[in-house]
């Protein structure tokens, strides 16, 4: 053990080369490593050169939710994320959306879930093979290039062709290898914007009526659009009261509903991970990393009204999803790292494991 781990900062230059060799032919590798990230900070392993069992189908469950935003028509068009005349993902994305009452019915992914249970087993279904088959199979391979340097996870198993039961026969999972988890979950803050700014050039690429016009495609693609949480603030401020979270202020109508955990780092719009913010609060706390005491304070909002809140307006808590992310955002943060603590304060960050949210 040990000798095997990689430096992140090699691991992060490692990545990036991949990514920057070669003309993308889909969006495919970048969702892909975006939810390997988000796995590795929600599921870290004990100690920094563990391997960590990625199972395909977990991650085809995150791919799904990134496309879930991205498959609603931009301004009037549907938006190309591939080249290729099939994009297997965006067509499996579609169909579940379609199942689950259509793209203009703004329902989240967890309630498609809900309401279109076979079709969501069947789109998870299609994209574990299609991640299989295409960017778990090519990420580690230089474009033009036959061999792999498999130096984030095992891909020997992985083909064009591969079937879903060799897949099961090698437990449906992608194995990373010592200390890969712990160096991508370290690298997250770095490597996620870095991944939005490639999948928004790519899109323009792919789109070419993007160039004229010149509209948020990054605002559409990333989720910054957040018109349906007006459900969770007029149903915070009946249950919470009309105030900031963190400063106390009264809220007039229209205020901010604030991602405690930075949406930038994970995308987590879970219940539990949501407070009601004033714009000055929301403004300068932005992408920061908050305070361990605000993370403290947030998961001891009771519980119970939380999951009442939830099933009235049929939106999930994510306690544990908020749980865990917190507990690998917060692990790899350097000692003495500056965090968010009030509107133009900051704090040091000094936190002792296990903190009380375990
Ligand atoms: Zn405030």
């Amino acid at each position: 053990m040990g000798v095997d781990a990689p430096e992140p900062l090699w691991l992060g230059q490692r990545v990036v080369a991949i990514l920057e060799t070669g003309l993308r032919t889909a969006t495919y590798k970048l969702a892909t490593l975006m939810a390997l990230i988000e796995h590795c900070i929600e599921n870290m392993p004990e100690r920094t050169d563990d391997v960590l069992s990625v199972p395909i189908p977990d991650l085809a469950h995150r791919v799904l939710e990134i496309y879930w935003q991205q498959v609603r028509p931009f301004d009037g068009h549907d938006l190309r994320q591939s080249t290729q005349p099939r994009a297997r993902i965006l067509i499996a994305t579609n169909a579940l959306r379609e199942a689950a009452g259509g793209t203009h019915t703004g329902a989240s992914l967890d309630i498609a879930r809900l309401r279109a249970s076979v079709a969501y087993r069947n789109a998870i279904n299609e994209i574990t093979l299609c991640l299989a088959q295409q960017p778990l199979h090519r990420l580690q391979k230089l474009p033009g290039s036959s061999t792999s340097d498999p130096f984030l996870y095992d891909d020997s198993f992985l083909h064009d062709q591969v079937s879903r039961s060799t897949l099961r026969a090698h437990g449906d999972a992608i194995e990373l290898k010592p200390g890969v988890a712990h160096g991508l979950a370290r690298l997250a803050g770095l490597l996620k914007p870095a991944l939005e700014i490639m999948w928004v050039d790519d899109v323009r690429r792919m789109n070419k009526f993007l160039y004229e016009k010149v509209p948020d495609v990054a605002g559409h693609l990333f989720g910054r659009e957040r018109t349906a949480l007006t459900a969770v603030r007029e149903s915070f401020k009946e249950v919470f009261g009309p105030h900031c979270f963190y400063c106390g202020t009264h809220l007039p109508v229209n205020n901010p509903v604030d991602h405690v955990l930075p949406w930038s780092l994970v995308g987590i719009d879970g219940l539990a991970n949501l407070v009601l913010a004033c714009a000055r609060c929301n403004g300068d706390k932005s992408g920061a990393l908050p305070a361990v005491s605000i993370v403290d304070r947030v998961l001891e909002r009771d519980r119970d009204i939380l999951e009442q809140v939830a099933s009235e307006i049929q939106w999930p808590t994510q306690h544990d999803r908020v749980v865990a992310a917190a507990l690998g955002i917060y692990r790899v943060q350097p000692a003495g790292v500056p965090t968010w603590s009030a509107y133009r304060q900051t704090e040091r960050l000094d936190i002792s494991f296990p903190p009380s949210w375990t």
